[in-house]
Order: C-alpha cells, then structure tokens, then sequence
C-alpha cells in the first residue's frame, strides 16, 4: 500500500496528537509531534537561565542553538516517541504550564524555526508520517497528500487539558489554562513567520461534539480514500 505524508495543524488543545497517535498504530506509521520540539527548546532556554518571568534573552538562545539536539526515541510501553535534548528525555517536563506559558514566544523567533522544520522535514522524507503542529501543512509538508486543520472551541480546548494537567498531579486552576490557550492561539495566529493558519487544500475537522471514536472513524476513512486517490 502507498505510504502518504499527514499533515494535522490546529489550535492548542484540540485533540491532534490523540488522533495522530491512534492512526500512527493503525496504520504502522511514525508520528512525530513538532510541538515537543518548540517545548524541548523553552525548556532549555529555561534551564539555562535565558527566560525569567519578565525577561527573555532570545538573542543568547540563538546563540545557543547549535547546542540544543533534539531526537525522539520510540517507548514501547506508551506506543509513542519521546522526546528527548541532548540525549536526556524530558517528556514530563515539557508539558508544564510554565512551558507551555514561554513556548509560543519562542516558536516566534525565525532561527529557531529554521532549524527544527529542517530537522522535521528530514523525518518526513520516506513518508508513512503523522506531524502535528501548527505550520506542517503550510510550510513543512506543503504538497501533503492528505491536510487536516482540527478545531473546537476554547473552553472544550481548556477543559480537556486542564484534566490532562490535574492527572498528571499539577496544581493548576481552569482560569490560568484556559487564559494559557487563549493566550497561544493569539501569539501563533499573529507571529510574523509561518502563523498558524489553515492551508487551503486542508479539511477543517471541528471535534468539540465528537466523541473520540466518531473522530477517529472519521478521520481513518479520509485516511483511506486519500490513500485509494494515490494509488
Ligand atoms: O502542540 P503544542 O501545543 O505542544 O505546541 C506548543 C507550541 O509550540 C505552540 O503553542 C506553538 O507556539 C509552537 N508550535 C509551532 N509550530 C509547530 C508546533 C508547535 O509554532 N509546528
């Protein structure tokens, strides 16, 4: 069977990386999640002291990023990649709020862009890929075979990763989550290089009434007729 390029982009929070997982098993695919690596690159700007709650030095951070290495090593046990820098896997602590407060800052900085959609569109060179993010139809995989733009609304959004946090055992409030979504989506819709915007041969997806099962039936059979279309 022919092996397609899948491009998910979207809004924080809704739901990509759960539906690129299930089609990334199902269909014996790798998923890569482009996001961990805007996350891994705050985090050591974090680590490194270029970021305090009113300062960020961006022009130490590219500087840096000749030391910053990402990679994904696959764990059996979850069915996904983690992510790892400089060879020491920070999964876990990528998916803060503090990370989650600084990352859309960074992810505007053109160099640090530059650097991981090379290192993105090298992962996708022999297809059989799932990426999510926010420009992998516009800029990573321009000529995708198939483009998905997920949407629902900013309270479901805020809703489904405030549980996320609060299992994971965070002290958060609803409030600093969803004024965290909000804040995202502004920043990525409005940055100068590759904002977040649908590409225009992509199918818009609003999953704020499905269940999980509806959206990845729904999904799977766009899946399959993009395939039968290639072949
Ligand atoms: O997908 P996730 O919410 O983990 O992404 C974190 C942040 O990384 C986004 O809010 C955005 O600022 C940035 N990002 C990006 N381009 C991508 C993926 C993520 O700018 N392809």
């Amino acid at each position: 069977m022919n092996k397609i390029t899948i491009a998910i982009d979207g809004f924080s929070s809704t739901g990509k990386s759960t539906v690129a997982k299930q089609l990334a098993k199902k269909l014996n695919y790798v998923y890569v999640d482009s996001g961990a690596m805007y996350r891994a690159v705050t985090f050591y700007a974090m680590q490194n002291g270029l970021i305090s709650d009113n300062d960020f030095n961006s022009e130490a951070l590219i500087y840096q990023l000749s030391n910053i290495n990402i990679s994904f090593k696959y764990n059996k046990a979850l069915g996904f990649a983690e992510v790892y820098l400089n060879d020491i896997n920070i999964e876990k602590q990528i998916r803060t709020l503090e990370v989650s407060s600084f990352v859309s800052q960074v992810a505007a900085i053109s160099e640090v862009r530059l650097k991981l959609v090379e290192q993105q569109k090298k992962m996708g060179r022999d297809k059989g890929v799932i990426m999510d993010g926010r420009d992998i139809g516009t800029v990573v995989f321009p000529a995708a075979e198939l483009k998905l733009f997920m949407i629902a609304s900013a309270q479901t959004r805020a809703e489904r990763r405030f549980q996320e946090l609060i299992e994971r055992g965070d002290k958060v409030e609803y409030k600093e989550v969803l004024n965290n979504v909000q804040e995202r989506d502004y920043l990525d819709s409005n940055r100068e290089d590759s904002p977040l915007v649908k590409a225009e041969d992509a199918i818009e997806i609003d999953n704020s009434n499905m269940t999980l099962d509806e959206q990845f039936n729904k999904i799977l059979q766009l899946v399959k007729m993009t395939i039968e279309d290639c072949e």
